[in-house]
């Protein structure tokens, strides 16, 4: 029999389809993979070529030899917002029955590693540490900025999660609006505050490292579980143990512990699932919402596995064939070398 779950972080519910019981093998990419070489003379982000992308906004030099770099950010070349020039109006302006408004905010790109082939699972966790430290010195210099209302850092891997780009990077985003899909879930997460007194990332933590089930791993900093209501198969949240609201507010400790998390839960997948395509999202609070009691930030892991149709755009529900539970003990089986 399906069931419906609900997140109680942000009350919306998900179809889980256990008659399907589908394995892992079920969802492992069929035909032979082309190689990805170490370097591609043709990538725009490959060492040389750092004259095919606008100049970097920020360096991480190499320890060994600070004349190459070891991480790199640019300007997107085709900006989904852009950094506004002096003067810019940020006021909404009316067009008829409509709002408008200018297309401010920044889009970088983080060129992680000059390696070409390389993705997060199959890094040193020093390199996972180097773009850790870079999203976090980013996002508190792209946060200073009044038209930045909400940074997103996000990763697509995989054609499947909508890059063409095999050079392992990830993206920042700063909006200067805060989306509805962002403000219903702070407003859901206050509302569970009103009426409990406690930020219910929080309690979903307690409650799942005392139940673990849903329990991938963890470490002194960070938890990763696959959420009770999961939107996907092997869906997963890596949270921090403690109360923060705010992505910037991650110290020194707190990035190598991030680092290393990140890069063990994403190796899990790569293991279960041969390299599947996934996005992985940083959520935080918005600028104003810095420090709140009742919001938490993560990372949300998505891997690309199913593909949403009709029903699920139509409704807004997901039907997930994997049981969470089932997913979070294969996940943990991962024999880890
Ligand atoms: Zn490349
Ligand atoms: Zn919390």
């Amino acid at each position: 029999m399906p069931s419906l779950r609900q997140d109680i972080a942000t009350r919306t519910w998900s179809i889980i389809a256990t008659e399907r019981g589908q394995r892992p093998h079920d969802f492992k990419k069929t035909g032979v993979r082309p190689r990805v070489e170490s370097y591609d003379a043709k990538c725009p982000f490959c060492p040389g070529n750092e004259s095919l992308t606008p100049d970097p906004v920020f360096v991480v030099p190499d320890r060994g030899d600070p004349e190459r770099w070891a991480v790199r950010v640019v300007p997107n070349k085709f900006p989904a917002l852009v950094v506004p020039e002096a003067g810019i109006e940020r006021r909404r302006k009316r067009k008829g029955l409509y709002l408008e408004m200018c297309g401010c905010g920044t889009h970088e790109v983080v060129i992680e590693v000059p390696d070409h082939s390389k993705t997060i699972a199959t890094m040193t966790d020093e390199e996972v540490e180097l773009i850790v430290r870079t999203y976090r010195d980013r996002f508190l210099e792209l946060d200073k900025a009044d038209w930045n209302q909400l940074i997103i850092i996000f990763r697509n891997q995989g054609e499947g999660a909508g890059t063409s780009l095999v050079h392992p990077h990830s993206q920042i985003i700063g909006t200067p609006i805060v989306p509805d899909e962002i403000r219903r879930r702070l407003e859901e997460a206050q509302r569970y505050f009103d009426d409990n007194g406690t930020c219910v990332y929080c309690d979903i933590l307690d409650y799942e490292l005392k139940e673990k089930e849903r329990l991938v791993c963890a470490n002194d900093g960070f938890a990763v579980i696959c959420p009770f209501a999961s939107t996907v198969p092997y869906e997963m949240w890596i949270l921090p143990r403690n109360h923060a609201s705010s992505f910037g507010e991650l110290d020194d400790d707190g990035i190598g512990d991030l680092a290393g998390i990140l890069r063990e839960s994403l190796l899990r997948l790569y293991h279960l699932l041969d390299n599947p395509d996934y996005n992985y999202i940083l959520r935080s609070a918005p600028h104003y919402s810095a420090g709140e009691p009742h919001f938490h930030w993560y990372v949300q892991v998505l891997p690309r596995l199913t593909k949403r149709a009709g029903f699920e755009i139509g409704s807004g529900m997901n039907i997930n064939v994997v049981v969470p539970e089932n997913a979070a003990a294969e996940l943990r089986k991962v024999q880890m070398v």
